[in-house]
C-alpha cells in the first residue's frame, strides 16, 4: 500500500546539500507525484526549494499533488493553478530576528566554534521570514568544505545548546550540515507535518516521513513526536530505491 502522503527532507535526502535532484531522483518524484500526495520540508527559503526540486521535475509532473514546507514547517505553499500560494507562515518579527542574530553572535564567540571576524562564503546568519539561520561557512560555502566541518554533529551539538539555552522562548535545531535554525516556540518539522495532515485529513500514521537525520539530535528528530511513520536512509541513492520499492 503506497502511503496517503509522503513527506521528504531536502538535504542529505532527495538531494544532495542545496544541490539540485538529479534527473533520475527527479524522475521518480514525478512517478510518486502521479500516485499519491508528496510533500517536502527543510530549512531552506521558499527559493531554495524551487530551485533545487520544482524546476527540476519533468513537464507535466503533478504539481497539484506537491506541498512545499519551507523553512523547517514554519510556512506551507500549494499549487493554486500556475502558482505557488502560501497557505500559512508563522513570521518572526524583525526585533525577535534581531535578538536571535545577536544570540547566535555571542554562542559563536564563546563557544568559540566560528569566527566572525574571519571572512565567510556568503552571509552567515540570514533572516528568512519565519527563521533565521546560522551558517558556519557562510550560506554558499561549498559541499566538501560543509561535509568536512562536523561530520560528527558535535559542533552542531554544541552550537544548539548554548543557543537554546540562551532563546528558551524559540525553536532551536540543526539545519544542514553547517546550520542553526531559530523558529518560533514548538515551530518544527513536526508541526508542519501535523498542519498538513490535518489540511489534507490524512490520519498521522497513513503517511511517511523519508529523512536522513532521524536520530537524537539530527535534524528530522522532531518528526518522532509526531503519529507519522518513518524511514531512514543514508542518502539519495537509498532515497531513490526507497521510492521505487513504494512504487511497485
Ligand atoms: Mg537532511
Amino acid at each position: 500500500m503506497i502511503p496517503k502522503l509522503v513527506f521528504f527532507d531536502l538535504d542529505g535526502t532527495l538531494a544532495e546539500s542545496k544541490q539540485p535532484l538529479t534527473d533520475e531522483m527527479a524522475a521518480l518524484v514525478a512517478r510518486l507525484l502521479a500516485v499519491t500526495d508528496v510533500a517536502i520540508i527543510s530549512g531552506g527559503a521558499l527559493g531554495q526549494f524551487l530551485k533545487q526540486v520544482v524546476e527540476r521535475l519533468p513537464a507535466g509532473a503533478a504539481l497539484a499533488h506537491l506541498y512545499l514546507l519551507p523553512t523547517s514547517g514554519a510556512m506551507l505553499y500549494e499549487r493554486d493553478k500556475d502558482e505557488w500560494r502560501k497557505v500559512y507562515e508563522e513570521r518572526l518579527s524583525e526585533k525577535e530576528a534581531d535578538t536571535i542574530a545577536t544570540v547566535l553572535r555571542e554562542a559563536a564567540a564563546e563557544t568559540g566554534l566560528i569566527d566572525f571576524t574571519k571572512p565567510a562564503y556568503g552571509e552567515r546568519i540570514e533572516y528568512r521570514g519565519s527563521q533565521v539561520t546560522l551558517s558556519a561557512l557562510g550560506q554558499e560555502a561549498p559541499l566538501f568544505l560543509k561535509k568536512e566541518w562536523d561530520p560528527d554533529r558535535a559542533k552542531r551539538r554544541a552550537l544548539r545548546e548554548n543557543i537554546a539555552e540562551r532563546l528558551p522562548e524559540f525553536s532551536v535545531s540543526m539545519g544542514g550540515s553547517t546550520s542553526i535554525d531559530v523558529t518560533k516556540r514548538n515551530i518544527d518539522k513536526a508541526y508542519g507535518l501535523r498542519k498538513l495532515c490535518e489540511r489534507l485529513r490524512v490520519n498521522e500514521p497513513d503517511a511517511l516521513y523519508v529523512g536522513d537525520e532521524l536520530v537524537a539530535g539530527g535534524n528530522d528528530e522532531a518528526v518522532f513526536k509526531t503519529g507519522v511513520e518513518t524511514r531512514s536512509v543514508s542518502g539519495p541513492e537509498q532515497t531513490q530505491r526507497l521510492i521505487e520499492t513504494l512504487l511497485d
